[in-house]
């Protein structure tokens, strides 16, 4: 892959990069199709392929994470992918003589609230995957979606703060008709908890309004409440945490206005579901 990139480069290539973890959809065809908006039909778009281990928690869904890579060649043919990248554990992270990898990129300050207090080493993970990525694919530009807002804002910070020469683009989240962002992991859902995860967009829009019609702002401990009492009136539903914040800094707000930046995380039996809006 570096090989590749490298000749590229000195050629003049320009190359646009999407990292996934596979079982791709509409998310990532959105993601890809920004990408060769951006490098043109000259460039390259290089998309990845890999459930990285080092981002799952022990208790997590690294063995029974969907897969899918006959399908995802197709959607990858159709979207004009020019190289498909599906490194193995083994190509990653090596077991040399000296036993296993020992350096990490770590960010500290983004990374601390919300998915990282809820998952304590998962920027760790993804922090060291997209810069070892970033490393493999020398990419121009790289996409990443909305959808992951904090992993965006790490990787914006990990990208700034060690120099790397990449351009982070964010990109929409894609939802479905009735609006549940897509995510692989909505696989996971039975036709019950399906129609129960709603909520979590039902939420943010319920929020949205309110914030829309008060001016001056509303308390965030309300509208924490106010989240709590819709998702526990579905019963496979249970909250890991509603947070109100700064999107620029991510610092918690004690009042919620017009943009101010909501994010959740709510299970839904067994499948841990996150979304977020700008209100
Ligand atoms: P994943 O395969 O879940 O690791 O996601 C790979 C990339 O796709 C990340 O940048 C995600 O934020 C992005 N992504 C996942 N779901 C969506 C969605 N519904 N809309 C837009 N981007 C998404």
């Amino acid at each position: 892959m570096q090989r590749q990139a490298l000749a590229w480069r000195r050629a003049g290539v320009r190359i646009a990069f999407v990292p996934t973890m596979g079982y791709l959809h509409s998310g990532h065809a959105s993601l890809m199709r920004r990408a060769r908006r951006i490098v043109r039909p000259s460039g390259k778009l290089v998309v990845s392929i890999y459930v990285n281990p080092a981002q799952f928690g022990p208790q997590e869904d690294l063995s029974r994470y969907p897969r899918d890579l006959p399908g995802d060649k197709a959607l990858c043919g159709r979207m004009g992918v020019d190289c498909l990248f599906v490194p193995g554990t083994d190509e990653i992270y090596p077991a040399d003589q000296s036993g296993s990898h020992s350096a990490y990129v770590m960010e500290t300050r983004v990374s601390s609230s919300m998915e990282g207090a809820s998952r304590p080493t998962h920027f760790r993970g993804v922090a060291t995957i997209v810069a070892k990525l970033f490393n493999l694919v020398l990419p121009e530009v790289a996409v990443f979606g909305a959808k992951d807002f904090q992993q965006a804002a790490v990787i914006r910070k990990v990208t700034a703060d060690l120099n790397y020469p990449v351009r982070i683009v964010v990109a929409p989240t894609v939802r479905e008709p009735d609006g549940l962002a897509l995510s692989s992991r909505n696989n996971y859902l039975s036709v019950e908890e399906r129609s129960q995860a709603l909520v979590l967009s039902q939420a943010l829009r319920f929020v949205a309004r309110r914030v829309s019609l008060c001016k001056s702002g509303v308390p965030a401990s309300r509208l924490k409440a106010d989240v709590l009492r819709m998702v526990a009136a579905q019963p496979r539903a249970r909250v890991d945490y509603v947070e109100f914040f700064d999107p620029a800094t991510l610092q918690p707000l004690q009042r919620v206005s017009r943009g101010t930046q909501m994010a959740l995380a709510v299970f839904v039996g067994k499948t841990r579901l996150i979304d977020n809006a700008l209100l």
